[in-house]
């Protein structure tokens, strides 16, 4: 057997035979047209349209996110600039398949280059070309393979419109050889609950037919398994369905110690599946996902209605809201302007919004009459905080709009040092751990070539995260964790031995994590954590958790 690494999303494992995506379609050759322009872009604008039409029914079959996705994506095939680039190439005598192919791949070329989410989409642009030209020659659009029989889809990486219809009784798993964590391979593969393990480089050279399990958790693909491997990756399988169907308690430990668990949010919408998932409440509703594509600044009125609706779905719960958080990954146009070389490093976070103070205003003024029309227990923190001084600023100004619970989010290991003179002035604090572990290793989170560094199981981030622990006890204050390590069961745990009170994920771990806190008491978790605090990198550090974790 060999082991091929990548990146998993959600905690899944599954085991099959491979089945593989069909390659895409060859690009067109550069011969001159033998219609004329009128005839080439007539036969161009049909293509585009019913490309467009295809991708907008498939999101409205699929409903939910996936909707979202496809309806930008047809957005994006008739796009005006880009009509007018392929018009351009149509006039110079082109064929519309080379028009087409060309002008697209510019556009791709130019989101590449823009990085983070933006980069992200070219997968998408590629997919709505590959259509379009495909559409042109007569031939059927590229897609899922069906070979009979339920099987692991090997991709280069999926297209929305693929991911979306995917056929879950015969999609056993999914590897894609390309595309990160925020791909929308990726989101929609955790929507789902698709076990999934995406940038696989290595995964080109499997074959048709060869049987793999994929390990969500682990990050890794096993090929040519053993049969003892087959079995265990089986019990597991197993232990996730069960888990799944147990009963949706409170989060507590095996000694009752409550450790509540919430969901995290980028829309109001999502707030019925955490509700139905057993969420207690919202530990991090990220109101930046709301305005990603938005030009101008949101609205007062947009805002408290996004809010009012959000807040509604849960009366008398926590919801903890967090401050636009704008930059890197995720740029807003009307709050990141200039070009910055480290846009991770650059004016992000609390940071841009306190260039852009009014913004914040407007935020506040709009969460304080959301949180007056409704029943929910609202708190707001502020994202990337990352001095003393800001955590002062953040609760004043939050304070004067009348927010009764006012926190921050530890993410950047200076505030985690500082723990103790922050939660001295914040109500709680929330522990971002994927920008924490991006900056205690100095490695970007998007960034393929150094994704084993993005690994929140290292001691150094652990450690960092018990100093938080340790203020919030000492201060009297809640200290949350919010970043995809609390939906990993085991390193849960840890976090709870670690001094966390609450945890918050995505809604789809919360069966897992609920199951494996039942496990364990709390004496059991601060020993599990001392074991992994004492190791000297991730893999020992979860080796040394699982090891204690057994005892
Ligand atoms: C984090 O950094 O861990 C976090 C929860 O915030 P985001 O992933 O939105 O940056
Ligand atoms: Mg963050």
């Amino acid at each position: 057997m060999s082991e091929l690494r990548g990146v998993g999303i959600g905690l899944g494992v599954t085991q099959g035979p491979v089945a593989r995506m069909a390659e895409p379609l060859p690009a067109p050759e550069d011969v001159p047209s033998t219609r004329t322009q009128a005839e080439e872009t007539a036969r161009v604008g049909e293509a585009v349209g019913a490309v467009a039409r295809e991708l907008e029914a498939r999101g409205e079959q699929a409903g939910g996110a996936a909707r979202d996705v496809l309806e930008a994506q047809a957005m994006m095939a008739e796009d005006p600039t880009l009509e007018s680039e392929v018009g351009t190439r149509i006039a110079a005598g082109k064929t519309g398949e080379f028009a087409v192919y060309e002008a697209f791949a510019s556009f791709r070329d130019m989101l590449v280059a823009m990085g983070g989410y933006l980069g992200e989409r070219a997968a998408d642009l590629d997919d709505v070309a590959q259509r379009v030209i495909a559409r042109l020659r007569g031939l059927p659009a590229p897609g899922v393979p069906d070979p009979g029989h339920p099987f692991v889809l090997v991709a280069k990486d999926l297209a929305p419109a693929d991911t979306a219809l995917l056929d879950l009784d015969k999609v056993l798993g999914l590897i894609t050889t390309e595309g990160g964590p925020t791909s929308h391979t990726a989101i929609l593969a955790r929507e789902k609950s698709i076990v999934a393990v995406v940038g696989v480089a290595a995964a080109t050279g499997l074959v048709d037919g060869e049987t793999v399990i994929v390990d969500a958790a682990a990050g890794t693909v096993t090929t040519d398994p053993t049969e003892e491997e087959l079995t265990r990756a089986q019990h597991r399988a197993d232990a996730r369905k069960s888990a799944a169907s147990a009963p949706l308690t409170p989060g507590a430990l095996a000694d009752g110690t409550k450790v509540p668990l919430l969901a995290n949010l980028g829309k109001p919408e999502g707030a019925e599946e955490a509700v139905a998932l057993g969420a207690e409440g919202v530990g991090l509703f990220r109101t930046e996902f709301l305005f990603l594509s938005s030009s101008q600044a949101p609205t007062v009125e947009q805002q408290r209605e996004a809010y009012t609706k959000l807040l509604s779905a849960f009366p008398g719960k926590k919801v903890v809201v967090r401050a636009l958080d704008a930059g890197a990954d995720k740029p807003l146009a009307f709050l990141n302007d200039a070009h910055e070389e480290n846009p991770a490093l650059g004016l992000r976070g609390l940071r841009a919004l306190r260039a852009s103070e009014d913004i914040l205003r407007e935020q506040l003024t709009a969460l304080a009459e959301a949180d007056a029309a409704t029943e929910a227990d609202l708190w707001v923190m502020a994202p990337m905080v990352s001095t003393v001084e800001e955590t002062e600023y953040f609760t004043t100004i939050a304070r004067e709009y009348g927010i009764k619970t006012v926190g921050v989010m530890v993410e950047v290991p200076s505030s985690a040092i500082l723990a103790e003179r922050v939660l001295s002035i914040a109500d709680f604090a929330s522990i971002g751990t994927n920008d924490l572990t991006q900056y205690t290793l100095a490695a970007d989170r998007l960034l393929g070539s150094v994704a084993s560094f993005q690994d929140p199981w290292h001691p150094a981030v652990l450690r960092l995260i018990g100093m938080v622990g340790e203020a919030g006890r000492v201060n009297g204050k809640q200290v949350g964790i919010c970043g995809e390590a609390a939906a990993d069961p085991l390193l849960a745990v840890v976090l709870v031995g670690l001094g966390a009170t609450s945890l918050s994920m995505a809604p789809t771990a919360l069966a897992d994590v609920r199951a494996t806190l039942l496990e364990h008491t709390l004496d059991d978790a601060k020993r599990i954590a001392a074991a992994a605090v004492g190791a000297d990198d991730a893999g020992s550090a979860r080796d040394a958790a699982r090891a204690a974790a057994a005892k």
